[in-house]
């Protein structure tokens, strides 16, 4: 629970995106704001220029839709991660801080082959590969892995990096086709790295 009698009544709230974990900005928040958070779903601060609750959005459409709220160890901060609509900056840049973090491509690259397979875009070979079914999906992850066998056996770096791409590619097409995230499979690891 925040305390917000605490904090004389404004709360600092980071918001970061919920797949690349980059920070997108940093508000305020009342109880009311926290609240209205809450309930709606969409983020609202309090803002201090204007001097009263501000929906993120509320004129640019740009709203940042809440995943989950974490408080800190002494409840006098919030971390959102939120997936945000276009830019989170009023300048135009997709983040308060910069431009979008590219560390977190592969994750856009994930969302990219979803959103290719829930929209069904006939003509993408995205799709059209995940309309021919797992094992054929599965065949192809095959096919790129023995692909970069066979270049890691040789000298090419280009071809050997080439593939390498084909293969995490079409892994991503394969996770997606069997209903899993990368998020789950980096999970694995990561818990794998902690023993
Ligand atoms: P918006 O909430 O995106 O509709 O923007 C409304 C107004 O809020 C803008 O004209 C700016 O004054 C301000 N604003 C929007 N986004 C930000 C931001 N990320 N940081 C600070 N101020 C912002
Ligand atoms: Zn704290
Ligand atoms: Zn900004
Ligand atoms: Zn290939």
């Amino acid at each position: 629970m925040i305390d917000f009698n605490k904090t004389k009544g404004l709360v600092p709230v980071i918001i970061q995106d919920n797949i690349t974990l980059q920070v997108l900005m940093l508000g305020y928040m009342n109880e009311e704001a926290f609240n209205k958070t809450k309930n709606d779903g969409i983020v609202t601060f309090f803002s201090r220029s204007k001097n009263r609750l501000w929906t993120k959005g509320e004129e640019s459409g740009n709203f940042l839709t809440v995943k989950s709220i974490d408080i800190d160890c002494d409840q006098d901060t919030i971390l959102i991660k939120a997936i945000p609509k276009n830019v989170v900056c009023h300048t135009g840049s997709f983040s308060c801080f910069g431009e979008k973090d590219s560390k977190g491509f592969i994750y856009e690259l994930e969302e990219k082959i979803t959103k290719r397979i829930d929209e069904k875009v006939e003509g993408s070979y995205t799709y059209s590969l995940y309309q021919k079914g797992i094992n054929k999906i599965a065949q192809k992850v095959g096919e790129e892995a023995v692909e970069v066998v066979i270049e890691a056996k040789d000298n090419d770096a280009d071809l050997f990096k080439n593939e390498a791409a084909d293969l995490l590619y079409h892994f991503l097409i394969l996770l997606k086709a069997k209903g899993f995230s990368l998020k789950e499979i980096e999970a694995i690891l990561k818990s794998r790295n902690q023993k």
